[in-house]
């Protein structure tokens, strides 16, 4: 008989995912001055980076230290690669020979940034899927549905391969169209998937409207790992999710530039957990840039990719804000949690009529109601001095009925939770824009005004 440590067949890796917080910030010191050190000694980048600030490696020995390092955003990101070598520029820290991937980042603004890894990247991102689709709840028995071409794209590369890392069996869905997809996913009995949510909820529709299957009722998907969108953070899009399938709806978040460095574990705790193994994850206030260690308090989120050796992501400013979670999750994982996942980017989260709002906020409210199809859009306009806040949805055929009631609703839920009144358009069904992988829901206009 073997023997077992605890928790063993519940964690990926059963020793760093339930480390005691102090031995996972020594853990976390340890690599990071390791990760400086390296970018330092070998990318031209980094090294003018951290003698402008008069920085060097061996000034960092405790964590207070870390905010010393100089953060580094998307933007830079994009000047670097104008440089040599082509194609990637001079935070390139290995030899060109040595990376073995190419992949970019899949944002629809602004110029995409090149990411190289090496072949130990490629593992590392492997890795970090792992630890995810484990938590998830993945195991040698899942079949896996991929529904997307992955292309120059990493997610579901990295998705795939951590799948059969684990030992599951990976079916890669892409090519075939949707219909196609839903019509494999019950040939084959597959038991999870991965993709946005907008797909998750596009795929259930065409199943129902086109081919007459209900995905809870005829097919077999247990499990759904989220990418790519906020949705299944947001408790009444995750439950539209949940219900249409009838699986489990998971979060992750992640970013080519950075690496998958979060994720929901089976106990669904309302929140993220970091992966704290594999990457160092600092909230800062948004205005002074002081570090945020207590729950309760919304900072934008910086992150250091610890093992991640060929374009190092160190301090890196993701531009997307959180707050920790007060109370550990039963999983009994140490790994922190992000309370309600990541709430948004700081670019999307806007002052409107003076109100902070953050469009995930909008979308809690309108898919919380019964009576409303799964798509909206919000548009804010300037009329003379004054902000204009137009939402766009479509009321479902069978609940044309009910119409006044639900206006009335959904405008009481709206002026709750997010402080605003809205001018409500109704537009006929299925006539807003549909999505195939990523939504852009939100339109601000002020500016162009
Ligand atoms: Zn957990």
């Amino acid at each position: 008989m073997t023997k077992k440590g605890k928790g063993a067949d519940r964690y990926w890796n059963p020793v760093v995912e339930t480390l005691a917080p102090q031995a996972l910030r020594e853990l976390q010191l340890k690599k990071f001055k390791r990760i400086v050190k390296w970018a330092y000694e070998r990318s031209k980048f980094h090294r003018g980076l951290y003698q402008a600030a008069g920085l060097r490696p061996g000034d960092i020995r405790s964590f207070e230290d870390v905010a010393k390092v100089p953060k580094v955003e998307k933007a830079m990101m994009r000047d670097i690669q104008r440089k040599d070598p082509f194609p990637y520029g001079d935070a390139l820290c290995v030899p060109l020979e040595e990376v073995t991937e190419f992949r970019q980042t899949s944002g629809t603004t602004g110029l995409p940034v090149y990411q190289p890894d090496t072949w130990q990247d490629w593992e590392w991102w492997s890795e970090a899927w792992a630890y995810l689709l484990y938590a998830q709840g993945y195991r040698r028995t899942d079949r896996v549905f991929i529904p997307f071409g992955y292309n120059i794209f990493v997610a579901f590369w990295a998705g795939h391969y951590a799948a059969e890392k684990i030992g599951c069996e990976v079916v890669p869905g892409g090519v075939l169209d949707t219909e196609a997809r839903v019509l494999k996913i019950q040939e084959l009995k597959a038991t999870a998937m991965m993709a946005t949510p907008t797909y998750v909820l596009g795929m259930a529709d065409t199943a129902k409207k086109k081919l007459g299957i209900d995905p809870a009722r005829d097919l077999t998907i247990k499990k759904i790992t989220c990418a790519g969108e906020p949705g299944a953070s947001i408790p009444s899009t995750k439950q539209r999710m949940q219900e249409a399938w009838g699986a489990k709806v998971y979060d992750h978040v992640g970013a080519t530039e950075i690496g998958a460095w979060g994720f929901e574990c089976t106990a669904q705790p309302g929140g993220l957990h970091v992966n704290e193994a594999l990457f160092l994850t600092q909230l800062e206030d948004i205005e002074t840039g002081e570090l945020i260690e207590e729950p309760g308090r919304k900072g934008k989120i910086v992150i250091t990719a610890l093992d991640r050796m060929a374009q190092p992501c160190i301090r890196f400013d993701s531009k997307d804000v959180a707050e920790w979670a007060a109370a550990p999750c039963p999983c009994g994982r140490t790994f922190r949690l992000l309370k309600g996942g990541v709430a948004g980017r700081a670019d999307d989260i806007t002052k409107i009529k003076g109100v902070l709002v953050a469009p995930s906020a909008i979308e809690e409210v309108v898919r919380s109601i019964r009576g409303l199809s799964n798509e909206f859009e919000i548009v804010v306009t300037k009329k003379g001095d004054l902000d204009d806040i137009t939402l766009k949805i479509e009321l479902l055929p069978e609940a044309e009925g009910t119409r006044d009631l639900i206006l009335v609703q959904l405008k009481d839920q709206l002026r709750l939770k997010t402080n605003l009144g809205y001018n409500i358009e109704v537009h006929p069904f299925g006539s807003l824009p549909r999505y195939e992988v990523k939504a852009k829901r939100f339109k601000d206009l002020r500016k162009l005004a």
